[in-house]
């Protein structure tokens, strides 16, 4: 759920998503190799982009390309927020976002995830109609509606959430993920919705369901008891899937937090979370106001979870897939 500290939290998600989430940058700057230190500036004057005519268009077109490229030397080179050394981006994306320095695993897009995770070309989405409304007209710094369309534009997806039927290592499941880059991973109708729509097409294929949550904005605000109402709802379809013999994996990622946490999130038959992942459900400010103790050390990180029995496991970004794929033949699923 929303915070006080959501805007500070929020710029800071956004700072650092936006560095995160831009792999086609990284793709482009790898074709050209040769790794650059933030403000050398010669990489553009040295390409093949002078073959351009005497045309004003085409002028224009290879500034704009110019500063492209400047951009992309400074988005080339990140500070990883745990240990706070400069990461290589390029080598950092080939560890699958993981800092190399400390282990810190960082957000990633869902699309990416998707790839992580399941096999090549198996992955179907379903259920991408769904589109979210703004029933309430909500506005508060922002209107509801501008945030929206905002995310959208930038991450290419309609809402926080994406689900579909695909493989790992053969095995068929239904797979989901959320997106913190899109309003903060927020729970609103249309997630919610999603989830219990994938948990029933789980339970009609007898398919386990796997939902890796990045959730730190909880439920979604701006929908008000919209939102809100998703974690009964969530829940119950859990339940349900649950009663009938199903199998759901959740898997918490930094962030998992409020309103996503205290629902469907919890509820997996095995709960995996990534290492060093911020999980629980008010801040820890708002806890320390509401309890007005201090609180343990590491509190609200998979560590301290696991330790306290909240959790099944942490597995690294890089054998996760493995866990879960042992974990599926060990319980005997169909192959
Ligand atoms: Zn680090």
């Amino acid at each position: 759920m929303n915070t006080p500290a959501k805007s500070n939290k929020e710029q800071k998600t956004n700072r650092i998503t936006q560095v995160d989430s831009a792999p086609s940058r990284v793709q482009a700057s790898k074709e050209k190799n040769a790794p650059q230190i933030p403000n050398s500036s010669d990489q553009g004057e040295s390409s093949s982009h002078s073959n351009g005519g005497g045309n004003k268009g085409k002028a224009s077109r290879a500034e704009a390309s110019r500063r492209r490229r400047g951009d992309s030397n400074e988005a080339q080179w990140v500070k990883c927020r745990n240990c706070g050394k400069l990461i290589y981006k390029q080598h950092m994306e080939e560890m699958l976002f993981v800092c190399p320095e400390c282990n810190f695993h960082f957000e990633i897009p869902g699309p990416v995830r998707i790839n992580t995770l399941i096999d090549q070309g198996t992955f179907v989405e379903r259920f991408s109609k769904i589109t979210p409304q703004d029933p309430l007209k909500f506005s508060a710094k922002k209107a509801y509606k501008d945030r929206l369309n905002a995310a959208q534009k930038n991450t290419g997806l309609k809402d926080a959430c994406i689900v579909g039927e695909g493989e790992m290592e053969q095995i068929p499941v239904v797979f989901g993920v959320s997106d913190s880059r899109f309003l903060r991973g927020s729970m609103g109708s249309v997630v919610g919705e999603k989830i219990c729509r994938g948990l029933e097409l789980a339970s009609e294929l007898s398919s386990p369901f796997i939902f890796v949550s990045g959730s730190g904005g909880g439920a979604r605000m701006d929908e008000g008891i919209l939102s809100l109402m998703q974690m009964a709802k969530t829940s119950a379809a859990v339940s349900e899937f649950s009663r009938q013999g199903g199998l759901f994996i959740s898997i918490l990622t930094n962030p998992t937090m409020g309103g996503a946490m205290a629902s469907f999130a919890a509820l997996g038959d095995v709960i995996i979370a990534e290492p060093k992942a911020l999980i629980g459900f008010a801040g820890p400010n708002v806890i320390r106001q509401t309890i007005r103790s201090e609180i343990p050390d590491g509190f609200q990180t998979s560590e301290f979870l696991l330790e306290h029995g909240f959790l099944d496991f942490i597995s690294d970004r890089s054998e996760l897939k493995a866990e879960i794929v042992r974990l599926l033949r060990y319980l005997h699923l169909k192959e």
